[in-house]
């Protein structure tokens, strides 16, 4: 059967600690599924990748248990900036943002700098700036910083800082990121990512997230991919387009060429992908202990999973 529609979602490499007891687990489930449903219902309706990848997104940065928006990990310096990305496979556009501190739905700011700038990536105040410009575009809301703070993170943020100093140069996991990717009706791809990056990472500091090619890549001629993990190696590796380009250069099929990059590329234990192609065949891996992940597509398949 011809797939029409698909798409598949991340919550970030490694499982949540509160993920791990049986009741955790449901509710962490629970949030993927819904996800997963909220951008099926917009690709059945013959909506577009873009608007189910941002939609997606925007609902998990809204939930506060994943690492995007409300929720985020903190930096060393106990605040939130986070880093959003989306990029538009049929037309090779991207757009991304870079040390948000108040701005509610990253992922929807990246948009507007693809659509509304000449640039693909703005960062800290200047993008805040162009934030206050898109005031009234729907979807921009702005936030206090501390409306994204969780308890969870603080307690992630003082454990990873005690850890840290016991033993020099101790990278804590990162943990729950958010991505999706999807193939729409009119046969196009998109993907797009957001993250809080790293618990205790330094003020400042960018990961992979809105690194176009590293952490988000699309691309109608092979694939779309969100990316998770430890930001740093996925940046040294171009790791998204690195899939593409296997793909495209090499004639792999989508599942070789993400267990290419996820098991020759990046180091062990260093994140997992998400990938979807141009068929709407689905691919997910990870080289950690867990993906929390979901996917669907046209035929009826669905799925959810924390685990490896
Ligand atoms: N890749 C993200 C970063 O390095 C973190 C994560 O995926 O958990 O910023």
């Amino acid at each position: 059967m011809k797939i029409t529609y698909a798409l598949a979602l991340h919550g970030g490499a490694g499982v949540e600690p509160a993920a791990n007891t049986p009741e955790g687990k449901i509710e962490f489930e629970a949030v993927l599924e819904h996800g997963r449903d909220l951008g099926l219902k917009i690709l059945a309706s013959g909506g577009t990748a873009m608007d189910a990848v941002e939609q997606v997104v925007r609902y998990l940065e809204d939930d506060p248990h994943y690492n995007a928006g409300r929720g985020a990990v903190m930096n060393s310096a106990g605040t939130i900036e986070l880093d959003a990305s989306i990029m538009d496979g049929k037309t090779g556009q991207a757009g991304a943002v870079a040390g948000m501190r108040t701005v509610k739905n990253p992922v929807t700011l990246a948009r507007l700098v693809m659509t509304e700038t000449k640039h693909v990536l703005l960062i800290g105040d200047g993008a805040e700036k162009f934030a206050d410009e898109m005031k009234g575009k729907p979807g921009i809301e702005r936030v206090e910083n501390s409306y994204f703070y969780t308890e969870v993170r603080r307690q992630q943020l003082l454990k990873a800082q005690e850890k840290e100093k016991a033993e020099k140069n101790n990278t804590p996991p990162a943990h729950g990121t958010v991505g999706c990717v999807a193939l729409d009706s009119h046969g196009n791809l998109a993907a797009a990512t957001s993250t809080g990056g790293t618990n205790n990472k330094r003020f400042g500091r960018v990961g992979d997230t809105p690194i176009i090619g590293a952490g988000n890549y699309a691309n109608n001629l092979t694939c779309a991919v969100s990316g998770t993990g430890t930001g740093e190696y996925f940046i040294r590796s171009s790791a998204a387009f690195h899939i593409h380009a296997l793909m495209a250069y090499k004639g792999m099929s989508v599942e070789e060429a993400l267990a290419e990059v996820v098991n020759n590329v990046l180091p062990k234990e260093t994140g997992g992908l998400i990938v979807v192609d141009r068929d709407g065949r689905i691919a997910m891996l990870t080289n950690t202990g867990g993906l929390s992940r979901a996917a669907g597509d046209s035929s009826g398949y669905k799925m959810v999973k924390l685990e490896k």
